[in-house]
């Protein structure tokens, strides 16, 4: 093999992996610029992934805006999907990813403090990207990776500041979820609040109130998981955001936790507020949440008090590896390490109750008498008796544990 065909394979190669690096949802979205610039309008990526590509994040939400009407856009496109053309909302598929285009928009007043009261379409990217909430969600990136930055996004990244775009009493005033992003994204980006933008905030807390509470709830999963945790609580608390929000929100209790999973930051959350799973329902969290955070917080308990080795059985890894997590950051020292306790899991004689040799249908048999709530006891009992080592699980010992057990009770 000669030298030069060396050199080319290794050029031909870093290309491959350099395309295959750029994220498809990019590509396809430089894609779809280049299309609509083609037809003679404007577009440009705009939003998160802007500010997160300035921060060599990768965020693969990208949406594009553009000065192209809707039905502009879907004479440009043959595979378009209508998802919200009052707002000036198509997604285009054509080119293998599919991509949020909208047209550039602004926005009238707002007098549910929530949604504005109407949405007029404009042709000039300036007057979009001054109705985003922060300046740096308010840059725009053409596909020859030019930024257009009218509100200075880029020197308050560097300087770490989230800054509102505009005045940020009346921004906040408008859409009062744009308070809670605020903190939620300073807990992602560890990034202070501006000085102006913070007291607007605490002027305008009370008005959280009339955010959608579903909307409250994904941007306090979004603080819970994010890196930087208990610095976001800390905003809440500085804010007064906390004082008009369901349960007790302290710092203190967050310093140590860090959960990438949203339900064990609910289960935090709840356990923090001595817990209190009503807090769930309060915020709408879904049943499988509920569920979850109710396992990991009977384990938590059932692990402070000395696990019993039903317990131990009872609840899987990762409930008991979440609630091992709890203890620590809550400061409890236990008896036994978490690799001692699993060790002492792995070895106990069954790991599930449906591995127990005998069933009800057994013990009706056994038994003259008729179904009923002794059923379930006689088997928790049984389940007992073989992880003590009274018994080994087998079906005839268990039928003589069973009868003798049976003549004392
Ligand atoms: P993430 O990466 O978490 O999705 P994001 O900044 O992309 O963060 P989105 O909710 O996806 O957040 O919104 C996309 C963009 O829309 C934002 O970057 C911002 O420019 C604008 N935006 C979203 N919500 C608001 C709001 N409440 N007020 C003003 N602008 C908003
Ligand atoms: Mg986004």
């Amino acid at each position: 093999m000669n030298q030069k065909w060396l050199n080319n394979m290794n050029v031909y190669m870093k290309v491959w992996l350099k395309k295959r690096m750029i994220p498809q949802q990019w590509q396809a979205a430089k894609e779809v610029i280049k299309k609509i610039e083609h037809a003679g309008f404007e577009a440009f990526i705009v939003g998160g992934a802007v500010r997160d590509h300035y921060l060599q994040k990768e965020n693969n939400d990208v949406d594009i805006a553009t000065s192209a009407l809707p039905e502009e856009i879907q004479t440009i496109f043959s595979q378009t999907i209508d998802v919200g053309i009052a707002h000036g909302t198509v997604i285009v598929l054509d080119c293998g990813e599919p991509i949020e285009v909208t047209t550039y928009r602004t926005e009238s007043t707002y007098s549910d403090h929530r949604r504005p009261d109407t949405v007029e379409f404009v042709r000039n990217l300036q007057e979009d990207l001054k109705r985003r909430d922060f300046t740096m969600n308010a840059m725009a990136l053409s596909q020859t990776g030019e930024y257009i930055d009218y509100y200075d996004g880029r020197q308050h990244i560097d300087s770490k500041v989230i800054c509102a775009v505009g005045e940020p009493d009346q921004r906040f005033e408008e859409d009062a979820l744009r308070m809670l992003r605020a903190v939620r994204f300073a807990a992602q980006l560890h990034f202070s609040i501006e000085e102006n933008t913070f007291d607007a905030i605490r002027k305008n807390a009370a008005s959280i109130e009339y955010v959608a509470i579903e909307r409250i709830q994904v941007e306090l999963s979004k603080i819970f998981i994010s890196a930087h945790a208990a610095f976001g609580i800390e905003y809440m608390e500085k804010t007064t955001l906390s004082n008009f929000l369901n349960g007790d929100f302290t710092s203190s209790d967050w310093t140590r936790f860090y959960s990438e999973d949203r339900q064990v930051g609910w289960a935090y959350f709840c356990l923090v507020n001595g817990s209190d799973l009503t807090l769930l329902t309060k915020y709408r969290c879904s049943n499988k949440e509920k569920l979850f955070v109710k396992t990991v917080l009977d384990a938590y308990e059932s692990l402070l008090s000395g696990i019993s080795l039903a317990d131990l059985m009872r609840f899987d890894p990762m409930i008991l590896k979440t609630a091992y997590q709890f203890s620590i950051w809550q400061n409890h020292k236990l008896e036994l390490s978490y690799e001692q306790l699993v060790a002492r899991k792995n070895t106990l004689p069954i790991q599930h109750v449906n591995e127990l040799a005998i069933t009800g249908k057994d013990l009706l048999e056994w038994s003259p008498k008729k179904r009923g709530s002794w059923i379930k006891q006689t088997l928790d009992a049984a389940v007992e008796a073989v992880l003590n080592g009274k018994v080994q699980n087998d079906k005839q010992q268990l039928k003589e544990w069973f009868y003798a057990f049976h003549d004392e009770g």
